[in-house]
């Protein structure tokens, strides 16, 4: 499907005219409505609840955005935590899924009262040596081997570091509810960034299996099943789209399927999605500041893969629209690169493009998860902005441009005097 951006040139040119670009923008009325859509294809589930993960944007306007919908958020260290605190996220509004835990770390966790997700079986004694534990905790599973749908693998969780085994979880629950647990979770991240319909029902199918196998063997009650992250957007535009109401649907079969039949019919769903909660309703805005023809046709921006790291980390696709060219025919062919003094700094390779002029602005697609969050400061260059455009048409700067300032201030400065 053709990618259409949701911000025009004229609007872009308003914004820059305040914000100089780039900056990455995020479009609250499509992230709104998506939170919608989703919680409708979970309505049949009256204890469904979607955890934000925190990562894939850790900024608090997101994050009270996707409050204000309802949404809790998934938290994997201390500084995200902090996030959850300042928004007023606390209790079992936050899903706590670290992994190597730092003490520091899961004693705010538990200070703040979020739910706890353990990622090894050692960690039952490290949360007990900190006093009661939990009424509910959650513990994540690896199954090992290869995760496959049809003939497709998917990944292989036995060469992921995350999660614990069947047998372990089974010794982790009869020891926590010696020590006074009476509820759990169960949590697995089997594949990222999937893009058909079947992975959330397969995986639910496994967990739902999983429960009941735990409760048969330990008698605990599973209060819930976190389904985690892994829905993918189509970052391609020959890609299909995840269908959220049919993802909905499959994993209802499954557990209607599974779960009442075994007396189990209170297991709440949970998910964490990252990606798909954020990722399309993000653009990275940036100004074409060169064009070099040498054995390759360039056109250099004022972003770099500090503001984006993802094609340069992974080589990943995000598609370009240059403004104003939205109907333009393809008849160039570019390498859109950033200007650090790395060669895999590079947006797109090889990419037909409409005719580009220096001063022309464009927006890198999906840039909304695991974007400005993954951004680094190689080479001194500094990261971006962001911005929110707002339901109205209105935008705000929730998070301003980092300075050479920003970039000097965790060193020790009593030695060096820095002028701006
Ligand atoms: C990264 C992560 C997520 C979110 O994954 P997406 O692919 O962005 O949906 C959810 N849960 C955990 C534990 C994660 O590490």
């Amino acid at each position: 499907m053709k990618k259409t951006p949701f911000l025009t040139l004229e609007k872009a040119r308003q914004i820059a005219a305040q914000i100089p670009t780039p900056f990455h923008i995020y479009d609250e009325a499509g992230i709104r409505e998506n939170v919608r859509q989703l919680k409708a294809a979970f309505a049949w589930n009256p204890g469904f609840r979607e955890y934000f993960a925190v990562k894939a944007t850790p900024n608090p306007y997101i994050l009270k955005l996707f409050h204000e919908e309802g949404c809790g958020c998934d938290c994997a260290s201390y500084a995200e935590l902090l996030l959850c605190e300042a928004v007023g996220i606390t209790g079992h509004d936050i899903m706590f899924s670290s992994n190597v835990t730092p003490e520091k770390d899961l004693l705010k966790a538990r200070e703040l009262g979020a739910y706890i997700n353990l990622d090894d079986a050692t960690y039952v004694d490290f949360l007990a040596s900190m006093g009661p534990v939990p009424e509910t905790v959650c513990l994540r599973f690896n199954p090992g081997g290869s995760f496959s749908l049809g003939n497709t693998i998917m990944d292989m969780p036995r060469d992921a570091k995350y999660g614990m085994t069947e047998d372990q979880m089974a010794g982790a629950i009869a020891r926590l509810q010696k020590l006074g647990t009476r509820h759990f979770g169960i949590h697995a991240f089997l594949a990222s960034n999937t893009t058909t319909n079947e992975y959330y029902p397969e995986l639910a199918s496994k967990l739902f299996l999983l429960a009941v196998r735990l409760r048969n063997a330990t008698g605990a009650h599973i209060a819930f099943v976190n389904l985690s992250g892994g829905i993918g957007v189509d970052y391609r535009p020959e890609q299909p789209k995840c269908d959220i109401q049919a993802i909905g649907r499959g994993v209802r079969e499954r557990y209607e399927r599974i779960l009442p039949p075994n007396g189990m019919g209170d297991v709440a769903i949970f998910a964490e999605l990252g990606r798909f909660m954020m990722a399309p309703y993000g653009h990275l805005v940036s100004t074409v500041l060169h064009q070099k023809h040498i054995y390759r046709e360039y056109v250099g921006l004022d972003a770099c893969a500090a503001d984006l790291m993802r094609p340069a980390m992974y080589g990943a696709y995000h598609h370009i629209t240059v403004l104003g060219k939205e109907d333009a025919i393809l008849d160039h062919v570019y390498d859109v690169t950033g200007g650090q003094c790395e060669n895999n700094d590079k947006f797109a390779i090889e990419r037909s493009l409409p005719r580009i002029d220096v001063g022309d602005i464009l927006v890198i697609h999906d840039t909304g998860a695991h974007g400005h969050s993954m951004g680094y400061n190689y080479n001194g260059k500094l990261r971006s902005a962001e911005v929110l455009l707002k339901t109205d048409g209105s935008f705000q700067l929730i998070r301003r441009a980092e300075t050479p300032m920003d970039y000097f201030a965790t060193l020790d400065c009593t030695e060096f005097t820095f002028h701006n």
